[in-house]
């Protein structure tokens, strides 16, 4: 048997696009020159297969995607039947995509394909994932960076499987990893925290992330707020449990001051003050339950959603990718 890390049998290139007509075709160009130009380490070409998700985009995307295809039928597309978002997408490429290693990667070209000979240097070391980590974020608005800090911060403190900071979902993933998630049931795909979670031996390549070559930015704060909440729901129930502590914090701290409120009238007597006291204690403790009320509601709303048992996208069209399914009944 021949080291399986020696020959890539197929190399597969996901990408998500959503509203990206102008993008698809510089997109193809460099890509194609990236792939073409690998070999494995007997000077064999590597043979390859780009995955476009059209994720329910209303301009020509698939347009510029047909013609591609028609161009070189290494070039292929799974079309949503509406918006998804960019986790639904990725996963509707994973389900689909047939190589031993897979691909995802943005149409934007802010992750350099150039790296992906990296990758698979990595990969041939014996590694499962090899994930991107932007070396500087200077691309990114301050607001954007400084959030994003945050939000890694606070993610890996509060879930056990720690999500890489500065990897976007440019990554290398060996088809044992697919299979794993492929396998995750849920409906709720904050992919990251999925990659986090499967395990396998793990490692990154650093790069310096571009600028969006076209098009614009689909992602507001609003967006990434939801994304932020999905990826901490999903990966940690702590938010959960806090509100046992805080409870019980403040119930000793009541009781403490029930004590010195009870010494204090024994002392000097009962006065009619202590209005804005109350006044604090009633509101702070009507946030604080109202907060933690909302966070119930965040977590029970994903249950909700995850018992409906849905499917995480339905595809409308294919262009030169078979149903898997398809093909297993064949
Ligand atoms: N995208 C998608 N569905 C969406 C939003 C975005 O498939 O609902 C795709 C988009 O076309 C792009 C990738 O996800 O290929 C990343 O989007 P973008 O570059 O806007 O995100 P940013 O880099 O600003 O975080
Ligand atoms: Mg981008």
């Amino acid at each position: 048997m021949s080291d399986p890390h020696l020959s890539v049998p197929l190399l597969s290139v996901i990408v998500p696009v959503k509203d990206e007509e102008d993008a698809i075709a510089p997109f193809v160009t460099r890509m194609s020159r990236v792939l073409d130009a690998l070999a494995d380490p007997e000077g064999r070409p590597i043979a390859w297969e780009i995955l476009f998700v059209d994720d329910g985009s209303s301009d020509r995307t698939m347009a510029a995607i047909l013609l591609a295809h028609e161009a070189d039928a290494r070039i292929s597309a799974l079309s949503l039947s509406r918006n998804f978002g960019k986790e639904a997408a990725l996963s509707a490429g994973i389900d689909n995509a047939r190589g031993q290693l897979v691909i995802p990667i943005d149409v934007d070209m802010q992750d350099p394909p150039e790296v992906i000979g990296e990758m698979i240097a990595k990969w041939r070391e014996g590694y499962d994932v090899v994930y991107g980590v932007r070396r500087n974020r200077m691309t990114d608005s301050l607001p954007k960076r400084l959030t994003a800090d945050l939000y890694y911060r606070a993610h890996n403190w509060l879930s056990k499987d720690k999500i890489p900071e500065h990897a976007g979902d440019f990554r290398l993933l060996d088809r044992r990893v697919v299979e794993v998630i492929k396998r995750m049931p849920e409906r709720n795909r904050f992919m990251k925290g999925l990659f986090a979670w499967s395990g396998f031996r793990q490692t990154a390549v650093e790069y310096d992330r571009a600028e969006r070559a076209v098009g614009t930015t689909k992602f507001n704060y609003w967006k990434l707020w939801q994304l932020a909440i999905d990826g901490i729901t999903s990966a940690s129930t702590a938010p959960l449990r806090v509100w046992s502590y805080v409870g019980a914090l403040i119930a000793v701290i009541a009781l403490v001051y029930a004590v010195f409120i009870g010494v204090r009238t024994l002392i000097y007597g009962a006065d009619v003050a202590g209005y804005p006291s109350l006044m604090v204690a009633t509101l702070f403790l009507g946030g604080v339950q109202l907060l933690s009320l909302g966070i119930l509601g965040e977590y029970v709303g994903r249950i909700l959603v995850e018992t409906k048992k849905r499917p995480i996208y339905i595809v409308r069209d294919r262009i030169g990718c078979p149903d898997p399914e398809a093909r297993d009944l064949a």
